[in-house]
């Protein structure tokens, strides 16, 4: 087993040149929270709370009656908040936790319509499971919520991400999504088509949350990147890595297969913040990818 294989130097060089060849772009406007998610106040989207500003310790702030992530910017304490994509458009709020005195802040979050896309899958198990299927894929469900919805305290937040495939974008998130005509729940990741044994890398450095083979998200490996914040790869032919060990940005963690619900090789990627699947475009340094 390969711990730290490392990710060949040109594409670390390609990746580095990418990222500030973007900082530098977005510099006369950005200078102050280069290092936030984009913000996105829809469902699925991201919303960016400038805080208290001189207070040495961060807020405390829940959404939903869960903990955000709350980072430094400058002097600014910023909460960073995961919109899920079932959420109504209108006002939501968040509780302020202080030591002295508690406060409820609202935002408002606008309306997406997001597109529509009709798939057909030739396994019909996959959109009519049986029985014995649905029981599993309850039990799963909860390894996966409970993957996905894992907190760790972390100071600092290593941020942006990167792409963890080189590959085509062959599905945006957020996608309506029809399977042989059954409406089915949005698409709530990003999908890169690649061919099978290519390697995937995690997205930032984290702790490998949890692995496993499910039924629809195939073979899956959970990062966990503090705050809330948990990148997880699906469909995966091959895990190279086990939970409760730490990864870099960019080590390999597996390869692209077409393990679980799928037509073709590619990698669903999903990034949960506050146990809501956001858009991970929304943290890559690039503006979001063209959709199709
Ligand atoms: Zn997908």
């Amino acid at each position: 087993m390969m711990l730290f294989e490392s990710v060949p130097l040109h594409r670390q060089l390609m990746q580095r040149m990418r990222y500030w060849f973007t900082l530098m772009t977005l510099l006369p406007v950005a200078v102050v929270g280069a290092m936030l998610p984009h913000s996105e106040p829809v469902p699925g989207g991201v919303v960016l709370l400038p805080l208290d500003a001189d207070s040495p310790t961060p807020p405390r702030v829940e959404y939903q009656g869960r903990r955000v992530m709350v980072l430094k910017d400058g002097s600014q304490w910023v909460a960073v908040i995961g919109i899920g994509l079932n959420a109504s458009p209108g006002q939501h709020s968040v509780r302020i936790l202080r030591a002295k005195r508690n406060d409820t802040y609202t935002f408002t979050v606008q309306d997406k319509s997001y597109k529509t896309q009709h798939i057909t899958i030739k396994d019909k198990r996959k959109v009519a499971p049986t029985q014995k299927d649905l029981e599993r894929i309850y039990r799963e469900r909860k390894l996966i919520r409970a993957a996905l919805g894992a907190w760790e305290d972390k100071d600092t937040v290593p941020l942006p991400l990167t792409l963890p495939v080189d590959g085509r974008l062959s599905s945006p998130f957020g996608l309506r999504r029809f399977f042989n005509k059954q409406p089915r729940k949005p698409h709530s990741g990003l999908d890169i088509a690649a061919p099978k044994g290519t390697p995937v890398l995690s997205a930032q450095s984290g702790r490998v949350e949890a692995t496993g083979d499910y039924f629809f998200n195939g073979k899956t490996v959970f990062v966990n990147h503090g705050q809330g914040l948990v990148s997880m790869y699906c469909h995966l032919d091959e895990i190279t890595v086990q939970p409760g060990q730490q990864v870099a940005e960019g080590q390999r963690i597996g390869t692209v297969g077409m393990t679980g619900r799928v037509t073709g090789p590619h990698l669903h990627w999903g990034v949960s913040l506050n146990r809501n699947m956001v858009d991970p475009s929304l943290f890559l340094p690039a503006p979001s990818p063209p959709t199709q």
